[in-house]
């Protein structure tokens, strides 16, 4: 099933899902290196962590619907 137009909700969701499972998937084993790719430092987790970390920046600012103030001093109020 593919919906033709997602919001932005549920395309964050749906990265959010895939980024768990890769990060699952590839996370390192009692010797600290990745079973799928079989090295220390995965960069493929390593990437999936970065989606996630911008998946959830987004939300934070979707749910932070304070508008942005700028919340300057005028200029000459004083002195
Ligand atoms: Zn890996």
């Amino acid at each position: 099933m593919t919906a033709p137009f997602l919001s932005l909700a549920q395309i964050r969701n749906r990265l959010i899902l895939t980024a768990r499972w890769v990060l699952r998937e590839h996370r390192p084993g009692p010797d600290g290196r990745c079973p799928i790719c079989r090295r220390s430092g995965c960069t493929v987790a390593t990437a999936a962590r970065n989606v996630i970390d911008a998946a959830e920046e987004v939300q934070q600012r979707s749910t932070a619907t304070q508008p942005a103030k700028p919340d300057l001093d005028i200029p000459g109020q004083t002195g």
